[in-house]
């Protein structure tokens, strides 16, 4: 049977790129391919990356989504999301209102839906979890996203996996001078935790005010990506529970 749409379950699907074609052309020049790298490890041992691809993920296709949502809803986050983003990217300070970090949210949200096809036998974003992106083309219920700042070399994305709640993915991406990092998909222990935001980072989703960036929080290196990566595993980032 031919494989339907995760988004909006029409067919057929096409080979589709990862990362959207203005974010190619804009990131080679500022470093070495982008790296994928997976994390997983219980709490209290040191960080171990359990799978390292070593290819550039700006060239991955993926065969998942249909034409129309490719040219049509997707194509128009990635147009909205660009003028915001790209600067960024390029280092520029930036004011970021309530409705420019919603819109980050929801790229980052796109893009990490989109990166974890790229490894099946990672996979833990629930299937109505797509349909409900598609329905409302907004970041999802219990899902967080911040921004920090990057200076260090080349361009890297780190997946993080808990392994007592597998649901629970923490998705990290460097795009030049940016960091970007998404937390989420099915879990009631999210509904039911507060994730406390790092010293310095930006909490972008969900949007409370207007922003500077960059803020406080810069990382110089992929030590330091890798370890703000897996920051609520490695009890970085506390889990304190919700008052509610
Ligand atoms: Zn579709």
């Amino acid at each position: 049977m031919a494989r339907a749409c995760v988004f909006c379950k029409g067919k057929p699907v096409s080979d589709e790129h990862v990362w959207p074609r203005w974010l190619r052309k804009t990131l080679p020049s500022l470093g070495a391919p982008l790296k994928w790298e997976h994390g997983s490890r219980p709490a209290g041992e040191q960080h171990r990356t359990v799978a390292n691809w070593d290819l550039s993920l700006l060239d991955v296709k993926v065969k998942r989504v249909c034409e129309s949502c490719n040219t049509g809803w997707m194509s128009r986050l990635e147009a909205t999301a660009r003028p915001i983003l790209e600067p960024m990217i390029r280092g520029q300070a930036r004011l970021l209102t309530v409705d420019d970090q919603r819109i980050l949210a929801t790229w980052v949200t796109k893009t990490a839906m989109m990166a974890e096809f790229t490894e099946p036998k990672n996979r833990v974003i629930p299937p109505e979890d797509h349909a409900s992106f598609y329905r409302t083309q907004e970041p999802l219920e219990r899902s967080f996203a911040w921004l920090a700042a990057y200076d260090g070399p080349g361009l890297l994305a780190h997946r993080h996996q808990g392994r007592l709640n597998p649901t629970q993915v923490l998705t990290t991406f460097s795009l030049g001078a940016v960091i970007i990092q998404h937390y989420g998909w099915g879990s009631d222990q999210i509904e039911s935790a507060m994730i406390a935001d790092f010293q310095g980072e930006l909490h972008i989703w969900p949007a409370q005010d207007e922003k500077d960036w960059p803020g406080a929080l810069v990382l110089h290196d992929r030590e330091a990506f890798m370890a703000y990566g897996s920051s609520i595993a490695n009890g970085l980032r506390p889990v304190v529970p919700s008052l509610y």
